[in-house]
């Protein structure tokens, strides 16, 4: 299948197989500029995924994408938050018609859970929580080896469960929601410098309340695993798991969610092309 990862800051494309093997990778930076228009956008995403699907000469049965939300459940029309340039763009069926193949777009965030249970570091568990601490907080959930839709298909949006009462406000209406508190643009806003230069006690505080946060998630959902990627998490290394896992530890006690792990995602940077991958098999394997 062809895979499409639609992202604010990188277009990317590859081929993956029906065992999660990437291969055949391209991408280029998503172009910002301030009078940029959905069909400028369209061309420059075409222009990492025709190569691909050039390469896979005729045998790709499908077209997968993750892609940054809100979209229309099931993905017809996208609007991505970070991507002022589409709104309502009908990315699903464009996909479909220039590469005459079935398509499927999903939330990224939902396209890394299917990454991380296929052939990540949620290989094999049924129940789980999978994440992205990036400039945004991400996540999908799959429970009993399902992954969670709700009824707009927004379910796992983990950056909006409230770790702080009295925090500080989110860009959902909210306040002290996890996304408002850690996200990349939050540190940003809190520090005034870019995350990567977060002091130690920063980078710990931001782990603990990723570990708060899964500590509801493990009680509300029943599961025992939160896997995590993204710039801020992975970039900020054991500061940010050891206190992740001592929050998870000190506040999740109910007795089936004790023992509950929080560890690396295990795609690396091939998750959102390999999730992508994975919504479009799934499509396939769901087709009447
Ligand atoms: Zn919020």
């Amino acid at each position: 299948v062809i895979a499409v990862d639609v992202g604010g800051t990188k277009l990317a494309s590859g081929l993956v197989d029906d065992e999660g093997q990437l291969t055949h990778r391209e991408r280029t930076a998503t172009p910002r500029h301030e009078d940029l228009d959905g069909e400028q956008l369209w061309e420059a995403l075409v222009a990492v995924v025709d190569p691909v699907a050039e390469a896979a000469g005729g045998r790709a049965l499908a077209v997968g994408v993750g892609c940054g939300g809100p979209m229309t459940p099931g993905g017809d029309t996208v609007s991505p938050l970070n991507i002022p340039a589409w709104r309502d763009f009908p990315l699903r069926d464009r996909l479909a018609d220039r590469y005459g193949l079935p398509a499927a777009v999903e939330n990224d965030a939902k396209a890394l859970a299917l990454a991380e249970g296929w052939v990540g570091a949620a290989a094999g568990v049924d129940d789980y929580v999978a994440m992205v601490v990036s400039t945004g907080v991400g996540g999908g959930i799959v429970s009993s080896g399902r992954l969670l839709e709700g009824a707009g298909g927004n379910a796992g949006h983990i950056g909006h469960v409230i770790v702080e009462p009295d925090g500080r406000r989110c860009g959902c209406g909210g306040r002290g929601c996890l996304e408002a508190e850690v996200s990349g643009l939050a540190i940003e806003a809190i520090t005034g410098g870019p995350p990567a230069d977060a002091s130690p006690e920063l980078r710990a505080h931001v782990g603990r309340l990723v570990g708060r946060a899964v500590a509801s998630v493990a009680a509300l959902l029943d599961l025992r695993l939160a896997v995590v990627a993204g710039s801020v998490a992975l970039g900020y290394g054991d500061a940010f798991f050891d206190a992740a896992q001592n929050e998870l530890d000190e506040r999740a006690r109910i007795s089936f969610a004790r023992g509950a792990r929080i560890v690396r995602a295990g795609c690396g940077d091939e998750g959102p092309l390999i999730g992508a991958g994975a919504v479009a098999i799934r499509a396939l394997s769901s087709a009447p």
